[in-house]
């Protein structure tokens, strides 16, 4: 087995993190709850039964324990949870009989008899995952430890509707399953990401600015149905930001903001070490933010100075295409009259290459944002900002300028220990998002009681 993903995370696993709603997705997969009826496709296994609240406790606990620090002893474990070594032994043989634990290699001897390392399995099953882009579609399959086993990318327009571009991801699920040899065990969830706001308790789009026709679609629902396992959806920066703290730059950080700068502008928010996603999943919408007073500035969400208007991919486009227009960059002039049109990509490589009309564009984006961070940064007084999205991606220009207007408005306690740095992950950010994401509903506390009912992930 590889390295694993999320097992360096030091990512606090809390029952916290396991959304009420959640659970009927879990729940519509296993049948009722305590209703005893045997798992689909096969008989109960044996000694499976609701465990008492104080057993799930130090199972949920070992299970973690194991799961992110990827092998342990049972001393080990004793000595890193606290309970008693009988507790412990009875915990793990539950785990093993139900498939999510196995006995791994011999531990180095502390003087007597060496230890034999407890290892998760996370073969025991894999996941789908699939981050949906503006303008592309990335898919993979996952272990239970976020490993990728296969990964895909195409261009795609969001905007051809959801039967289109769903029916689409599943035909990619379908050839990339298809694809991987051995599949470990059985499929055990599916995670989307969509580029607009994700009410997460229903896992539906709400409003979603530039994805027409996606207005409560219940994206949820098709693919429960088709799989029939689990389903969890969210926005594009969420997972960016899930992704970016189980394996990129901010692990280890419980305070963190992920701004994604693409064709829109958004946050995700990782707050005393778990994402927050706010009251209806909208936390983060950092681009609708007003940060000029002026009625020509419309923004595409119908409201005026927004944030996302002025310093978006959309907008830095537009300006570099009115520069070229104008005469004032031959670069542009170049690219527009190449292309017809001139895109922020465009604008970004201009910069890097010295244009100094590009530059000024993406210097003044930069300052609406690094603004609009400073306040952020006010707050809710991160450790570590992290610059994401495609626009993001080109010059160093940006990240620079953003980079001093945070640290010239910010209060000087703030910003004494403040890392800001690039997106860590690069293309494949979304994809280990989406399956953390998975796999921070699947391995909650209330999640992990229902699976262990029903016999274990990999017991049916
Ligand atoms: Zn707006």
């Amino acid at each position: 087995m590889g390295s694993s993903y999320f097992a360096l995370s030091s990512a606090k696993v809390s029952s916290r993190d396991y959304d009420r709603g959640v659970a009927q997705s879990i729940d519509a997969h296993l049948g009722p709850a305590g209703s005893g009826a045997p798992a689909k496709g096969g008989a109960t296994a044996p000694g499976v039964g609701p465990l008492p609240e104080q057993s799930l406790d130090a199972l949920v606990t070992i299970l973690n324990q194991i799961r992110l620090e990827q092998s342990l002893s049972r001393s080990e474990l004793v000595a890193r949870t606290g309970l008693g070594r009988a507790i412990v032994a009875q915990r793990i043989g539950e785990l093993i009989e139900r498939g999510l634990v196995r006995e791994g290699d011999v531990g180095p001897s502390t003087g007597g008899r060496p230890p034999r390392q407890l290892m998760f399995r996370a073969d025991a099953g894999h996941l789908l995952v699939a981050d949906l882009g503006a303008t592309s579609i990335d898919v993979a399959v996952t272990t239970l430890d976020g490993r990728i086993l296969g990964h895909q990318a195409e261009p795609s327009s969001i905007a051809v509707g959801p039967e289109r571009c769903l029916d689409r991801v599943a035909e990619l699920f379908d050839d990339l399953r298809r694809s991987i040899e051995p599949l470990p065990g059985r499929l055990c969830g599916v995670g989307i990401g969509v580029p607009g706001p994700v009410e997460f308790q229903s896992g539906r789009p709400i409003a979603p600015a530039i994805m027409p026709g996606w207005d409560r679609y219940p994206i949820r629902e098709r693919f429960a149905a088709r799989y029939g396992t689990p389903v969890f959806v969210d926005n594009d920066v969420n997972i960016l930001a899930l992704g970016e703290w189980r394996a990129g730059v901010a692990m280890g950080h419980d305070n963190v903001v992920v701004l994604k700068i693409g064709t829109g502008i958004g946050a995700g928010i990782i707050s005393d070490g778990r994402l927050h996603r706010g009251a209806q999943g909208s936390a983060g919408d950092v681009g609708h933010i007003q940060v000029v007073d002026d009625p020509s500035v419309v923004c595409r969400c119908g409201k005026l100075g927004c944030l996302e208007a002025l310093a978006g991919g959309e907008a830095l486009g537009r300006a570099g295409e009115a520069a070229a227009r104008e005469g004032r960059s031959p670069r542009l002039r170049a690219a527009l009259d190449q292309q017809g049109r001139v895109t922020a990509q465009d604008v970004g490589l201009a910069a890097s290459s010295g244009d100094p009309v590009a530059v000024a564009i993406l210097q003044s984006a930069a300052q609406l944002i690094g603004s609009m961070l400073a306040s952020v940064v006010n707050f809710f007084n991160p450790s570590l900002i992290v610059i994401g999205g495609g626009v993001a991606n080109s010059p160093d220009h940006l990240l620079a300028a953003i980079r001093e207007t945070i640290y010239r408005r910010s209060l000087p306690l703030a910003t004494r220990d403040l890392l800001i740095q690039r997106s860590s992950l690069g293309g494949l950010a979304g994809v280990i998002g989406a399956s953390a994401m998975v796999i921070d509903q699947l391995f909650a506390r209330e999640a992990i009681g229902r699976w262990m009912e029903a016999g274990g992930l990999a017991g049916r």
